[in-house]
């Protein structure tokens, strides 16, 4: 039986969706009160309960609880998004869905998978490999986050070059709206590939970041997995022949599975990290990766080389797959990398995800180099060079207010750096609460309409409040 309105929160919930389904003790709250952003991890934000649902008609129920009082309701995957996205800015109710996580359905023949929010990345890649099939979106932290998240926050990861953001794989979602009402986007009964129909309900919730309503299934797109792969690694004396070489590929009609970038900072703190590597020394080193059949890779690697070399100082590639896991298993350690070159100095995710166009790479990581210097604040550059995504770790050490404050002002300048060279506060992250200040600038009037969309879906504004929208910060004045 439903508990009165006049009752405590946790009470409410528990009378809905079980005991065991409420967390509201403050110990165990704790976790719930961050995520990996540095905005979150300088404030306790615990809400004032999690609710672990486990079908999509509790997560309804328990939003219809939140509307009739108008409490603030946060969905989280794992928590590892570095915004603020999943953190309970206002307090209210958590809904965490690491009990829904199970793969409903694998059909190769049509090429579509069917999911639940909570479901880990690398765990749904562990259920497509048999079938022969992958996920493409491929963000660094995803033996973590989850399916949900990333559709949220619309991940991507390096290989974005060529097979495209999460965006892109969503088919249709079922959403639980603010008043508790269940749509599915892109067809309610469809298993199409593709579809005109309508307007694009799908695109409007994937990067909404659970401000417009509640993922609770996922039918996503998903591609037959390449069977082979390789990398070549080529060391430039300047970050402007990067961009050559990178033209040069698209000259010759090659399209590459990866490009990453790192930068000199990135290159120093990955030599002394794994020497065994061999890093050659340069301002610049790109990780060209490409993919397809063992006969098509044999000769494309080869092609690649032979084209990088032309501006590159040095060239070599690897063709075993020990050989290229060990090189994409250093580029995934960045972060390590880059804090122990800092002794003392911990990495914070803070104007870490810059776009910016790919002619504009070397401009924007020189600029951003210098204000770094200027305020005295460490920071290792690397990205996904082949989408423009500029990544920084800026090292600092948190008890020390000062240096603190100097690294606030880096990522700011960060910012306001990506917008005026034409890019974007965020490649893949997302806004969240940190990034909402510069929404008018990067959006200008377009931000008010997706504002009207907000109040349209969310009369209450009890859906993730306090992210992307943040009247203060982006008022006109
Ligand atoms: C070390 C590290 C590396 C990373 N590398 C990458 C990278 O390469 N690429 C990249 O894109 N990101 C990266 N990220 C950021 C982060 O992992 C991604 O944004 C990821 O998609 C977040 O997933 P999550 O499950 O942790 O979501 P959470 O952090 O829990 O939530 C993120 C947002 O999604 C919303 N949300 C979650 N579930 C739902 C749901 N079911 N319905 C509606 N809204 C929901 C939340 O409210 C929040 O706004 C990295 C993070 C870390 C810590």
């Amino acid at each position: 039986m439903a508990a009165p309105t006049t009752a405590p929160l946790a009470d409410r919930l528990r009378a809905i969706v079980g005991a065991d389904a409420v967390i509201d003790d403050r110990a165990t709250l704790l976790p719930y009160a961050y995520d990996a952003s540095f905005w979150s991890l300088r404030q306790n934000r615990a809400p004032e309960a999690v609710v672990l649902p486990r079908t999509t008609e509790d997560v309804a129920r328990v939003v219809r609880c939140a509307a009739e009082t108008g409490t603030p309701i946060v969905a989280r995957g794992a928590g590892t998004g570095q915004t603020g996205g999943a953190v309970a800015a206002s307090g209210g109710i958590v809904i965490a869905f690491s009990r829904m996580r199970e793969v409903i359905a694998i059909d190769r023949a049509n090429l579509q998978a069917v999911v639940r929010p909570g479901l880990v990345f690398a765990d749904f890649q562990d259920a497509l490999r048999p079938h022969g099939l992958f996920f493409p979106p491929d963000p660094g932290s995803g033996r973590a986050c989850t399916l949900g998240g990333m559709a949220a926050n619309n991940a991507s990861g390096p290989h974005a070059v060529r097979w495209g953001t999460t965006s892109a794989y969503v088919l249709g979602l079922e959403v639980v709206l603010a008043d508790g009402a269940v749509i599915w986007t892109g067809g309610a009964r469809s298993r199409a590939l593709k579809s005109s129909s309508g307007i694009d309900l799908t695109k409007l919730f994937v990067g909404s970041e659970g401000t417009l309503g509640i993922i609770t299934t996922l039918r996503l797109r998903v591609q037959p997995r390449p069977p082979a792969r390789a990398v070549v690694l080529a060391a430039y004396a300047a970050l402007e022949d990067t961009v050559r070489s990178l033209d040069d590929l698209f000259a010759a009609g090659i399209l590459p599975s990866t490009a990453e970038l790192l930068d000199t900072s990135a290159v120093t703190a990955l030599q002394r990290w794994k020497p065994d590597l061999a890093l050659p020394d340069g301002e610049a080193v790109l990780f060209v990766e490409v993919e397809g059949t063992p006969d098509h890779v044999a000769s494309a690697v080869r092609g690649v080389d032979a084209i990088v070399r032309r501006r590159a100082t040095v060239t070599r590639f690897a063709e075993e797959e020990a050989a290229v896991a060990r090189l994409w298993a250093a580029r995934s350690g960045m972060a390590a990398a880059a804090a122990l070159a800092h002794p003392g100095k911990h990495r914070i995710f803070a104007g870490e995800d810059l776009a910016v166009p790919l002619t504009e790479i070397p401009r924007t990581i020189r600029r951003a180099r210098e204000i770094a210097a200027e305020l005295g604040v460490a920071v290792t550059f690397y990205g996904h060079f082949g989408d423009g995504n500029v990544h920084s770790a800026i090292l600092v050490d948190p008890a020390d207010p000062d240096e603190v404050r100097r690294a606030d002002e880096l990522a700011d300048r960060l910012h306001r750096l990506a917008i005026e060279v034409g890019g974007t506060v965020t490649g893949e992250h997302g806004t969240g609460a940190v990034r909402s200040r510069y929404m008018r600038a990067e959006h200008g009037d377009a931000l008010d309409v997706m504002k009207r969309i907000k109040d349209e879906l969310d009369p209450k504004g009890i859906l993730n409040p306090g992210k992307i929208w943040n009247e203060e910060a982006t008022s006109r004045r």
